[in-house]
């Protein structure tokens, strides 16, 4: 019976934290096969990434799905008509434990709606991970949800059982808050966020005068926005995670395209495709500006708003900016060479440690990993000359779909299709 009315909680509050894409998504499947707690049959495991890259598995659940806040974007609102189920602490840290203790997981991924106020919400999730950590001695990886309007003081003590915090935006502008989610303020995801980026840069600088301190939130904090839900430009959803990286000090943004669940005007429709490339796009764009010296600027501006959803966003960016082209492999700084298409972080550290030895052709930089379908149209290299250079940027884009081999390629052709 009691073994009945968890699995069916697990059911509710496990389906109710899919549409959290701050770890990856779910898929592993454990059969029990001695009829104990645990089967988990890809119910509520997901996959995460550590802060030193490792993959962990985790048990990814709301501690409740009834809410007092009604955000139109959301399965959990107030007025959705659903089944509610709440856990109480005690049932997460034993669950957590026994998923553990049978290798199915390697932490905790906790969310949840809100049930009185931010606080008492706030309160209860902090117990679930201070007993997993002190009366359980669990080791594993812990992400916290914080909740929006939380107090100082329950982010101060989060960040001490948590590896990692965050707060999700969801909606990247004032203005697309204000239709969707009218109950909710601005300030109230801004005031955790501040708190626990001062938290890890006081913890980090007494750390290095007292060895003892204990660790604050090692994994630090990420965000989530919700992709389509609100009209947004991809530039406008570029610009607002660009101010969470730089001013919360943010690990990561996540952006979820938007699944339709309501019949609401100001959503679209149910039946609305869920903006996958879009979202795919826009990590993209993310990783130019974190990893490649891309500004939000350079690659979506007034003129080009969005982003161009047949090509990644580096092609994108060369082909308005031939000019800038072609870039000799054999002596461009590293700068550049991160700028051409089909060349990697990776693939541009091998180019500056091959060149140093010989000249480069493109053979050297097909077995070094460059992409060379598309890189060849923006590079010399110590083969034959730049022979494309009276391509134009429609043609040397029909081109590479041409011969791309993309999960998203679509048929392409250059000609108009009449049949
Ligand atoms: S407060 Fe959070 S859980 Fe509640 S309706 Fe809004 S988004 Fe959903």
């Amino acid at each position: 019976m009691m073994f009945d009315r968890i699995k069916e909680k697990l059911e509710i509050l496990a389906d109710a934290a899919k549409y959290d894409v701050s770890c990856s998504s779910s898929g592993s499947k454990r059969s029990n096969k001695n009829k104990g707690l645990g089967n988990s049959d890809g119910m509520g495991i997901c996959h995460s990434y550590t802060q030193d890259g490792r993959c962990v598995s985790l048990l990814k659940i709301l501690l409740t799905n009834h809410c007092i806040f009604d955000c139109a974007y959301c399965v959990t609102r107030q007025s959705n008509d659903i089944k509610r189920a709440a856990f109480k602490v005690q049932e997460v840290v034993d669950l957590t434990i026994n998923f553990y203790r049978r290798n199915y997981i390697e932490g905790l991924f906790l969310s949840s709606g809100i049930f009185k106020d931010a606080d008492f919400t706030m309160e209860r999730l902090i117990r679930v991970a201070k007993k997993l950590r002190l009366e359980e001695n669990f080791n594993g990886y812990i992400h916290l949800k914080s909740i929006p309007g939380a107090s100082d003081e329950l982010m101060r003590e989060a960040g001490l059982y948590a590896d990692r915090l965050s707060v999700n935006i969801e909606i990247p502008t004032v203005s697309g808050l204000k239709k969707l989610a009218p109950e909710k303020n601005h300030s109230d995801f801004i005031k955790p966020m501040n708190k626990v980026k001062n938290e890890i840069i006081q913890y980090n600088s007494e750390k290095k005068l007292i060895k003892s301190t204990p660790k604050y939130a090692p994994a630090g904090q990420s965000t989530q926005m919700i992709v389509g839900a609100s009209g947004e430009s991809d530039r406008e959803i570029m610009l607002s995670a660009n101010y969470y990286y730089k001013n919360y000090n943010m690990k990561r943004v996540y952006y979820s395209g938007y699944v339709p669940i309501s019949n609401d005007p100001r959503l679209p429709s149910l039946g609305s495709q869920v903006p996958m490339l879009r979202e795919n796009r826009l990590y993209q764009t993310d990783w130019l500006m974190r990893f490649y010296g891309f500004n939000v600027n350079e690659l979506l501006n007034q003129q080009f708003p969005n982003l161009d959803v047949e090509i990644d966003p580096k092609l994108s960016w060369a082909l308005r900016n031939q000019h800038q082209f072609p870039v000799d492999v054999n002596s461009a700084e590293k700068e550049m060479l991160l700028r051409i298409p089909g060349v990697g972080l990776k693939s541009a550290h091998k180019i500056l440690q091959a060149r140093r030895f010989r000249k480069l052709n493109y053979d050297h930089l097909k077995a070094i990993g460059v992409a060379l379908n598309r890189a060849r149209y923006f590079i010399i290299c110590d083969s034959r000359g730049w022979e494309t250079r009276d391509l134009g940027p429609a043609k040397i884009k029909s081109l590479i779909l041409r011969n791309s081999i993309g999960k998203f390629r679509k048929d392409y052709s250059s000609q108009l299709s009449l049949f």
